[in-house]
């Protein structure tokens, strides 16, 4: 070993899993982050061990390579380089994050060995996900951070903890290239700048909303199914495909379809949410005052709220709608047409509207329109609006769906 690496000893430990000799080899500046590179370690033998299976060799190598030697960050079977910096603030996860990615890969790559030539986003997006859901079980709350002066002087904003669902899985780099090329494209034919959001951040995303679509007991089965069936050997795609149908025991090809066949978007809004008195004459502000002509009805309300697909994407969607009494109702979508009318009529005005309220689908490329308020307004803009709006409904041929 180089005299210009520090070298130090610990073991991995954890009930049900094989115990590990971890090796690191350290930059003599970085001495005192030897506990963070070997927790980070344990972290990912741990957590990738016991969902998806077990580190099968008794040793790990762990190379925190000098400063700016462009060799940070880099995966071989049983040695990995991690990468830190003289100051590394305790509660920012680095080196924390790119050990548990670097140490991940051990599992998606180093065991698990696909073609990265031509399907980076196995290895790359398995283990953007598993490494977000490792440090969201082992590392929270982390904080997002810059660093200023040529990247030497960290600042850390306290108030943006990293979101597993968004920062862990690098919603905002998907978002900026969504579009660029379709997930089945051989990796190195990718469009220049599609490799970071499509193999890394979008597979992370896609993978996240199985999750929460089918449950993480199921997910945890299939990526457990799939590293068992294909440790040591070279899967393709659609045996990773056919394992989420079998072990899921639903077809999920349409899910495939769109986001790993296509480069089309998902993108779910709420449009109008309106709720006036029932059974008056004339029009109604949002509020349900009169607003031109007419009388206020009963103590009904009739609310209405309709939802749009944006996006060329199809993935069903829930709409919640909550009422000033604090009810809620709740309704289910298949999400397959441009647009869907709900309504319903109640003792209490609607306050608010949710599509995706548990937000399931993370490959929504907007949330910002996900929700609308009703909020005290009156005078001649709402009326115009109001007035607008249920012309239209004249109009129109309107299905109507019924709150159930
Ligand atoms: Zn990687």
């Amino acid at each position: 070993t180089s005299p210009d690496y520090l070298v130090r000893e610990a073991r991995f430990e954890h009930a049900g899993l094989p115990p590990v000799a971890l090796r690191l080899l350290l930059q003599t500046e970085h001495a005192g982050q030897a506990d963070r590179y070997f927790a980070a370690t344990r972290a990912a033998l741990r957590y990738y061990g016991s969902w998806f299976g077990a580190y099968p060799y008794d040793h790990v190598t762990v190379i925190d390579p000098a400063w700016q030697s462009g060799a940070g960050g880099m995966e071989y079977p049983t040695l990995f380089t991690g990468g830190t910096r003289w100051l590394a603030p305790a509660d920012v996860a680095d080196p924390e994050g790119v050990t548990v990615h670097e140490a991940g890969h051990q599992f998606w790559y180093g065991i698990v060995g696909n073609n990265e030539f031509e399907d980076a986003w196995i290895d790359e997006g398995f283990n953007t996900f598993s490494t977000g859901r490792t440090m969201a079980e082992a590392f929270t709350p982390n904080f997002e951070s810059e660093r200023f002066f040529g990247g030497f002087i960290p600042w850390v904003n306290r108030d943006m903890p990293v979101s597993r669902a968004t920062g862990e899985n690098g919603w905002g780099s998907y978002r900026a290239g969504a579009e660029l090329d379709a997930q089945c494209t051989p990796s190195w034919r990718y469009s220049p700048r599609a490799g970071g959001p499509l193999s890394y951040s979008k597979t992370a995303l896609w993978l996240h909303t199985l999750e929460r679509h089918l449950g993480w007991p199921t997910l945890q089965r299939v990526l457990s199914t799939f590293f068992e069936r294909w440790k040591f050997r070279h899967p393709k795609p659609a045996d990773f495909f056919a394992v989420v149908n079998e072990v899921s025991g639903r077809d999920m090809t349409w899910f495939f379809d769109q986001v790993y066949r296509s480069s089309n978007v998902f993108d779910y809004a709420i449009d109008t949410l309106e709720s006036v008195p029932a059974g008056g004459e004339g029009w109604f502000d949002r509020d349900g005052r009169v607003a031109y002509g007419g009388t206020r009805g009963g103590d009904r309300f009739r609310t209405r709220v309709m939802v749009r697909r944006l996006g060329e994407a199809v993935f069903p969607v829930d709409v919640l709608v909550t009422f000033e009494n604090g009810t809620t109702v709740r309704e289910r979508w298949d999400g397959r047409d441009r647009w869907k009318l709900f309504e319903t009529t109640g003792t209490s005005r609607a306050v608010s509207a949710q599509v995706d309220p548990d937000r399931v689908l993370l490959l929504d490329v907007n949330f910002t329109n996900n929700s609308r308020t009703l909020r005290p307004a009156t005078g001649a803009a709402t009326r115009k609006w109001t007035v607008k709006w249920l012309g239209w409904l004249q109009d129109a041929l309107v299905t109507f769906a019924f709150f159930i």
